[in-house]
């Protein structure tokens, strides 16, 4: 098959790319570079069945294609933040124009929607019923509006025009390849931790999260794309949930690092428990996490190791 990745030049997106290609796929991936990089995929680009094509989602695009992954949009609170107008057009006219595309050529699209569209929620642990609890004037809601949206208008092309749609729900997702300055908790509290310098934890370090290894969710992503009588929203995540001070010693321990470990305001409307029921993706992808969070851990401090070394 031909595949659309928006975002394959992020995080998640280089290691799906990987794996379509691996699995004998065509894949043309698509990016505007906004917090991607080649270095993300530049061990593809050898590949004949690989192409590379620097486009803002934003704009319409015309292309030959049976599945489109969308993916594209800044991910972590410094990221999404930095522009949030231009977060919320990503979200929304993105998802319009890659909806548009894939009517127009009769493409399947799954939308990478998030556990933030529960908000800060108030039911906890949560299932795909839970409606959410979202601020809608905050400084999160550029992303959790945003993605809210873009499911809206899934299912509005799905009811209204028949696209073909899946939607998935990641949670927390880390791995090799998180960019070192994207502020997020993992990538924040492991390159800390390398560096001997004091761990910031938010707040007191009681909220909580659960923190999905990148193979086991694009693992997940694949199955809900070809599942064919499914299309969601599905959760996708790891159901082990930690306190986040719990998670800062957990790194001080595996990195054998001498941080401390000091305290910071905690941002505006930071959810406060976050853990996801996976039992639909169970049942209807046959799919479980299978990465303990200290062998992901491991090889993404070895990922970070590596990338301070080349500075
Ligand atoms: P990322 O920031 O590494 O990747 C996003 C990619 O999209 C980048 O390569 C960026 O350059 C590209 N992009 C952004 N705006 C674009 C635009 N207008 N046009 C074209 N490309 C654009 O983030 P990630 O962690 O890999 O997240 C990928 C997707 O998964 C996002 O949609 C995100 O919302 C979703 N998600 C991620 C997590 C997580 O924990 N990582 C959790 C929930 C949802
Ligand atoms: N966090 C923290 N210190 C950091 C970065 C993040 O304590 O240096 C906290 C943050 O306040 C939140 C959690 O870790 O409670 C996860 O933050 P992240 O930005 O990774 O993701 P999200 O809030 O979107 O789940």
């Amino acid at each position: 098959m031909r595949v659309l990745v928006t975002g394959g030049a992020g995080f998640i997106g280089s290691h799906l790319c990987e794996r379509l290609l691996d699995g004998g796929h065509d894949v043309i991936c698509l990016d505007n570079f906004f917090t991607g990089s080649k270095d993300n995929i530049i061990h593809l680009m050898d590949n004949h069945r690989f192409e590379l094509v620097r486009h803002d989602i934003v704009e319409p695009i015309l292309l030959e294609v049976d599945r489109i992954y969308n993916l594209a949009c800044p991910a972590s609170p410094v990221h999404y933040q930095y522009n949030p107008v231009k977060t919320v057009k990503t979200s929304v006219m993105g998802t319009i124009n890659m909806l548009g595309l894939a009517k127009r050529v009769k493409a399947r699209i799954l939308q990478a929607s998030t556990s933030e569209v529960y908000g800060d929620p108030q039911v906890h642990p949560q299932s795909e019923s839970y409606w959410g609890n979202v601020n809608p004037i905050g400084i999160r809601s550029c992303y959790d509006e945003g993605k809210r949206v873009a499911e809206t208008l899934m299912m509005d092309y799905h009811r209204q025009n028949g696209v073909d749609i899946r939607i998935i729900r990641i949670f927390n997702t880390y791995g090799p390849r998180m960019a070192e300055n994207d502020g997020r908790v993992v990538s924040n509290f492991i390159l800390q931790a390398l560096r001997n310098e004091d761990i910031t934890v938010y707040g007191n370090g009681s909220q909580t999260r659960s923190f999905c290894y990148v193979s086991d969710l694009v693992e997940g992503m694949i199955r809900m794309m070809e599942c064919e009588d499914f299309i969601g929203p599905v959760n996708l995540g790891n159901p082990v949930e930690n306190t986040i001070l719990e998670f800062a010693e957990k790194i001080i321990t595996i990195t054998k690092s001498r941080s401390k470990i000091v305290f910071n305001p905690l941002p505006q409307d930071d959810p406060k428990q976050r853990r996801p029921i996976i039992d639909l993706a169970g049942e209807k992808l046959g799919w479980n996490p299978q990465v303990a969070l200290n062998d992901g851990l491991l090889a993404t401090a070895d990922y970070f190791k590596k990338r301070i070394n080349q500075v």
